[in-house]
């Protein structure tokens, strides 16, 4: 029993599919990066460990990585595989781990060939990643008091670790974390061979569902403790609506789940210090983001519409983000002069068909990018007035939050981290606005009232500003919250 005084560093492992700045699909790699480093910057001893994928790998040769002198051999269904340990440093009391074995992991992909396409061998790729990740440890001589893994890619983690794999790690506790449950991590029941477990727990209880091996599932039931990345996703993810199957599973296992809001880097997203911005701006002086709103319009070929209220879109283009909600309800708004609209994202063939014909319909007022600009996302979620995230399902989001933190007044569905983050205007004190039913009359009608206070109540916008500036989604706020869940679980009550 790993017994830490209230005060101590602990020793902590994250295991992850993907970190910033190494390598980088969606927000799991934003919270694998800053969650860590906002443990050790609390004093704990946080390790990392990533696969050595050949992007990681050129990314970390740049940061400057040391190899270990002995590979690790980790044996999978009867096939030995020699992982090397890179090792970069990221600050004190925080290390990187890149665990590399170039028949796996040495490709252009991630995940697949392309991002709608998945590696056949991708439980076994998976499954020798959570052995090296388990064994780690060992060849570092250094024993964590909680492993921490993330998404189906770690699920096999919590289960080796509490049935006892290669006796290593006999009292490290486990915590993993769901960041999206529409992915699981599904193959067919012959990949049991490669977890390393018994074939006994190929049964409804524990890794089989519907017949597949089910490694979310498989680090739900295991794990010692589960979270998600907010407090609504949490309870949403008990229901048929929400759980792409799995509500039962996280039904039976609500006793251990807690949902945790994810946090934002506010160095990388601060108004007053953003490089990318035309002219710096903050809460106690707003007066640069005019400027900001100015130069956004010129770059994107808008008219000056005094008025008018600049409303953006920071997204993959998918049925998820609620897109065509937006094309559906902005047109009105529009031949009124009330707004103009900013969209920057890729994704769905459709939708960017119809985002093609409205911007062809309203030139000068509608303006769409195609791609994925860092630089652009900071200019138009600080340029605008508004940000739109009428989203179908969300377990967080970050963008609502960047938005807030520049003043830009979020549109939300009260869903997910949404409803986690934004409070309504209407309700006092608020910091954007919000709604629920996912149609275009109740979407229509928040866009108005939004417009409307914009528009007519100056003073009102401006406090909201203020409010949603003021907010703290530091990642430092919400790290002190892991870390009193990991020593909940290594300190007897
Ligand atoms: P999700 O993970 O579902 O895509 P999030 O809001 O959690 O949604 O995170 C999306 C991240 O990707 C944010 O950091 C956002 O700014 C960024 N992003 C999305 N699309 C683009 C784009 N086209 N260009 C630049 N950044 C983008």
């Amino acid at each position: 029993m790993p017994v830490t005084p209230a005060a101590s560093p602990l020793k902590i492992l994250h295991v992850a599919s993907e970190m910033a700045p190494f390598i980088k699909t969606g927000g799991l790699a934003d919270v694998a990066g800053a969650l860590p480093a906002a443990l050790a910057r609390m004093g704990h001893d946080v390790k990392v460990a990533i696969p050595g994928y050949r992007k990681a790998l050129a990314a970390a040769g740049k940061r400057g990585i040391t190899w270990a002198a002995v590979p690790m051999t980790i044996e999978v269904g009867g096939i030995d595989h020699q992982v090397g340990i890179g090792t970069v440093v990221m600050a004190p009391g925080f290390t990187v781990h890149l665990l590399a074995c170039n028949e796996l992991f040495d490709r252009d992909g991630i995940y697949g060939p392309s991002p709608s396409q998945d590696y056949d061998d991708n439980a076994r790729r998976f499954a020798v990643f959570c052995k090296a990740a388990l064994a780690l440890p060992g060849a570092l001589g250094w024993a964590p008091h909680v492993v921490h893994g993330h998404d189906w890619q770690a699920g096999l983690v919590p289960a080796l670790l509490e049935r006892g794999y290669g006796n290593v790690l006999p009292a490290t506790r486990s915590v993993f974390s769901i960041h999206n449950i529409a992915y699981q991590g599904q193959f067919w029941h012959w990949d049991m061979k490669l977890t390393g477990l018994d074939w006994s727990l190929f049964n409804p209880l524990f890794c089989e569902h519907y017949g597949k091996l089910n490694l979310l599932k498989t680090g739900i039931v295991f794990a010692d403790r589960v979270t998600t990345v907010s407090r609504t996703y949490a309870g949403e993810i008990q229901q048929g609506e929400f759980a792409f199957g799995l509500e039962s599973v996280i039904k039976g296992t609500a006793y251990k789940l807690s949902g945790i809001t994810n946090g934002i880097d506010t160095q990388e997203w601060d108004p007053a210090k953003d490089p990318h911005l035309a002219k710096a701006f903050s809460a106690e002086d707003l007066s640069g983001k005019a400027a900001c709103a100015a130069a956004l319009r010129k770059d994107c070929g808008l008219v000056n519409a005094p008025g008018a209220a600049l409303v953006s879109v920071v997204s993959r283009l998918v049925e998820q983000k609620g897109i065509d909600l937006i094309i559906d309800a902005v047109t009105p708004y529009i031949l009124a002069g009330r707004m103009q609209l900013i969209v920057l994202g890729t994704g769905d063939y459709h939708l960017e068909q119809r985002l093609n014909q409205l911007q062809a319909r309203h030139p000068g007022w509608v303006y769409v990018w195609y791609g994925y600009n860092e630089p652009l996302a900071h200019q138009v979620i600080g340029g605008s007035d508004i940000f739109l995230m009428p989203s179908r399902t969300e377990p967080c989001g970050l963008t609502q939050m960047y938005a807030m933190r520049y003043g830009t007044l979020p549109i939300v569905r009260f869903t997910g981290g949404l409803a986690d983050t934004v409070k309504d205007v209407a309700t006092g004190n608020g910091t954007g606005f919000t709604f629920g039913p996912v149609d275009l009359g109740h979407f229509s009608s928040v866009l108005d009232r939004a417009l409307g206070l914009y528009a007519h109540f100056p003073g009102e916008w401006r406090d909201a500003q203020v409010q949603a500036m003021g907010q703290d989604n530091s990642w430092d706020r919400v790290a002190a919250e892991y870390a009193g869940l990991y020593r909940r679980i290594c300190i007897p009550a």
